[in-house]
């Protein structure tokens, strides 16, 4: 998949970076950011029916994650699939981190550099475990909150 990407600097240590941004029209699409790597992954809700499963599962037998999902319209599910994610991944809300500093900030310029491709989000390493150890293993990524 394609994506255009825009100029961006941080505001604190001024490191000029570019950001890709989704189109309007690509609802239940989501971008992540690999905190480790620097580098943004694509993942759609529509291509990942055993992930998304997986997560509903997941959330009706944790009521304190699942109140915290509908409060946040669906961003604790978006940040649970960062942690299902292969790699250090964040679910990109409306921010963007500085590769440098790592500050968070929301303001993107409508300057475009390029359109490039984009990887998709990668589950391999969760869809390896078993249904119990997919479990535990949310259970204990998110148990310190998220
Ligand atoms: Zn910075």
């Amino acid at each position: 998949m394609t994506i255009a990407y825009f100029k961006s600097r941080c505001l604190v240590c001024w490191k000029g970076f570019e950001v890709p941004l989704l189109p309007d029209s690509s609802y239940g699409d989501n971008l992540y950011y690999d905190k480790i790597a620097k580098t943004f992954s694509y993942f759609s809700w529509f291509d990942n029916k055993e992930i998304e499963n997986c997560l509903t599962d997941f959330l009706s037998k944790n009521p304190k994650l699942q109140f915290s999902n509908d409060d946040t319209k669906g961003n604790t599910a978006r940040q649970i699939v960062g942690l299902m994610a292969n790699g250090d991944k964040e679910c990109v809300l409306g921010y963007n981190r500085c590769p440098r500093c790592g500050l968070k900030f929301n303001s993107v310029s409508a300057t475009r550099t390029e359109i490039k491709e984009i990887e998709t989000l990668n589950f391999t390493n969760f869809l390896n475990l078993d249904n119990n150890a997919r479990q535990q293993y949310l259970l204990d990524r998110t148990k310190n909150g998220l």
